[in-house]
């Protein structure tokens, strides 16, 4: 369903991922890991358009991301492909990302009435069972600044579903969480993972828990893959040295 091919990105002069080259399959749910600066969190953000490719390919179900016209110069995804490609990915944001301007139901039902064109009635039916499975059913016209962190990042993750995706990113979404919730929240996601067959690429360092939800890990190191495996070979017999590091490091 995802494809990486030769990808690179630079930020100017910065080259911080090449050649990458991995697939993710369907109902596939990967765990990307590896220290600060490794290049996580782009890889997410280049599959949810919000970065753009300097070189190489990205396929979402066939479809490139981005291609190189005839004179060899990028052309980056159309506004509609753009547009519906975002209708079938979901992610959720170390910082929730909620508007703060909206209740929480109006949170969740903007993007199924105004990007799916679902009716108001139903997509309200849909917010509340979803604020139900995120255990906030009586929070659905508090502001998110009135929620805790915990809080939000539930509302964030009834968001994201509510568009019922196809690809679900996550981004550390705990990291900027009191350590008492973080449980809760990756409850959720665990849950998630075990009745929905969304396809996932999470970047944490949760590890029990990439331990528990992946069926792959992949450790980054300087904008490349150097290793990828299931998660019981990448915790309990790394191969390389620098996961070995890193994961006595986290661990
Ligand atoms: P972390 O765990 O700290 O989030 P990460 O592995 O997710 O790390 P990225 O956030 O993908 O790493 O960043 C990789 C590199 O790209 C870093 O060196 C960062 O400074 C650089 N970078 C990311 N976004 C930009 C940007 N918009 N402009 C310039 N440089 C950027």
């Amino acid at each position: 369903v995802i494809e990486f091919r030769d990808v690179e990105k630079r930020f100017g002069d910065n080259v911080v991922l090449k050649d990458l080259n991995f697939t993710v399959a369907r109902g596939e749910r990967v765990t990307l890991i590896g220290p600060s600066g490794s290049g996580k969190t782009t890889i997410l953000r280049l599959v949810m358009t919000l970065e753009e490719l300097t070189g190489g390919y990205i396929y979402v179900d066939g479809e490139p991301l981005s291609h190189e016209d005839r004179d060899g110069k990028r052309v980056p995804v159309s506004k509609s492909q753009q547009k519906r490609l975002r209708t079938r990915i979901g992610m959720v944001f170390q910082q929730f990302n909620l508007f703060p301007n909206m209740t929480v139901l109006e949170n969740i039902i903007e993007a199924p009435v105004h990007v799916l064109g679902m009716s108001k009635r139903d997509a309200t039916d849909k917010a509340h069972r979803l604020l139900e499975q995120v255990g906030l059913p009586d929070k659905a016209n508090a502001h998110p600044t009135s929620l805790s962190g915990g809080q939000q990042q539930r509302v964030a993750i009834a968001r994201a579903l509510a568009m019922d995706p196809e690809i679900l990113l996550l981004d550390e979404v705990t990291s900027a969480l009191d350590p008492e919730v973080v449980g809760d929240v990756l409850e959720i996601l665990r849950e998630v993972a075990e009745t929905t067959n969304v396809t996932m690429l999470i970047v944490t360092h949760e590890m029990g828990f990439a331990r528990d939800v992946s069926h792959r890990v992949m450790m980054f190191d300087g904008g490349r893959v150097i290793e990828d495996g299931p998660p019981e070979k990448i915790f309990s017999h790394p191969e390389h040295e620098r996961t070995q590091q890193f994961l006595s490091a986290v661990l």
